[in-house]
Formats: structure tokens, C-alpha cells, sequence
């Protein structure tokens, strides 16, 4: 893979990608974007074409020719009919992470189910237009209260089936090993192959 310009500043999701991905991977700030983009789809890939289409448009207009990346994820929880969802950014709020997870907690409080999956929608956009797309979950359940040190968005509260621990208290290593980012590159990866 080239040089790829990512559709989002986020530096939890930047690290996360560089570390899986092992390409040189530049924000969008990098490139001169700095636009606050509408995420108004109704479905985690129409978020992410939305982002992708942007970068790119942007980057047209200026005779650049990189891969645009852009993701859109969220936190989907069984008994609250998959909510967060594509809200999971600003469900308690204006982007404030205590007060999703507060918002959560208090959703949750009268309902046995707690399972939960975290979804990761990817688009790969070509400069010729071609989009590759990359799908991964991860399935948990969601605790009664928070956990371990990090506190990136839904991570302290987010149990993993697959680790055995919550997101929070997992190295960055383990949570790539089997996160929904991490599966849906991986997906990416062998699209990208049956297009080549
Ligand atoms: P996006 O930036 O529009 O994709 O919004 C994703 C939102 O989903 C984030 O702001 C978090 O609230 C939540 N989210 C997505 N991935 C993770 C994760 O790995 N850990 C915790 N929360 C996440």
C-alpha cells in the first residue's frame, strides 16, 4: 500500500491504524483539511463514503492523487436495539465521552442483556473512484462500571469475549489482535487483493 490520507484527526484512531496497517498514514489536518464534515448517513458506511468523498474531493481540487481511508464506528448494544450506533460519538452529548458512558450506564440499568458489539465500517476511495470496503465486530458485554485505565470513549466499560478483559485494561497490542478497527482492515486487506 501507498501513502494513504486518513478522513478523521482522531489520534486514538490514527495510532490504532498506523500499528495494524505498518503504512505511512497522514490525517487529514496534515494535508491542509480541516473542515468539521457532516456525518449525516443512516448506516456506519454511508458515514465513512461521506468522509472518504470529502478528503477526496478536497484533494482533486488540488492535483493530489493518494487513497483516501475513512472509517465510521460505534458501540451497538443488543437490549437498546443497537444503539449507540452510529450516534455512539454524541450519545450523551456534544462528543463528551463521560456523558455517553454515563447515558449508557443509565440505559442499561433495568435490562438483564448486556451483550454488545463494537462495528467498524472502512472505505478505501481510489483516486479513479473505486471503493474497497472493509467490515470487522467485535463482541463483549457492557460492565456495570468502569475498568482499567483507559479512558478512550466506550473502552472502560467494554468487556471482551475474545480477551477475557475489558478494552481498557488490554495492551494496545491485544485490543488490535481482535478489534472490530483491526478486523475490518483485515477485511479491507483481502478485498483490496481480489481487486488486484
Ligand atoms: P466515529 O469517529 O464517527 O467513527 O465515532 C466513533 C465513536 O464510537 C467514538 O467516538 C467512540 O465513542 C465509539 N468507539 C468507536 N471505536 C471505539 C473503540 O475502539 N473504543 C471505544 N469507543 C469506540
Amino acid at each position: 500500500m501507498n501513502t494513504i490520507v486518513l478522513a478523521s484527526n482522531n489520534k486514538h484512531k490514527i495510532e490504532e491504524f498506523k500499528q495494524i496497517l505498518k503504512t505511512n498514514i497522514i490525517p487529514m489536518e496534515e494535508i491542509g483539511f480541516c473542515d468539521d464534515i457532516l456525518e449525516d448517513g443512516k448506516t456506519f458506511y454511508e458515514n465513512s463514503l461521506i468522509k472518504a468523498q470529502a478528503v477526496s474531493k478536497f484533494l482533486k481540487a488540488r492535483g493530489l492523487k493518494y487513497d483516501v481511508l475513512a472509517d465510521d464506528s460505534g458501540l451497538c448494544v443488543n437490549a437498546l436495539d443497537g444503539e449507540p450506533g452510529i450516534y455512539s460519538a454524541r450519545y450523551g452529548g456534544n462528543h463528551d465521552d463521560e456523558a455517553n458512558r454515563q447515558k449508557l450506564l443509565k440505559n442499561l440499568l433495568d435490562k438483564p442483556d448486556r451483550t454488545a458489539y463494537f462495528m467498524c465500517n472502512l472505505v478505501l476511495l481510489k483516486p479513479d473512484g473505486t471503493i474497497v470496503q472493509g467490515i470487522g465486530k467485535t463482541f463483549g458485554h457492557i460492565l456495570t462500571e468502569k475498568d482499567g485505565n483507559s479512558n478512550f470513549a466506550y473502552d472502560c466499560l467494554f468487556y471482551s469475549d475474545e480477551l477475557g478483559k475489558s478494552f481498557s485494561s488490554a495492551t494496545p497490542e491485544e485490543k488490535n489482535s481482535v478489534s472490530h478497527r483491526g478486523k475490518a482492515i483485515k477485511d479491507l486487506l483481502i478485498n483490496l487483493n481480489k481487486k488486484s
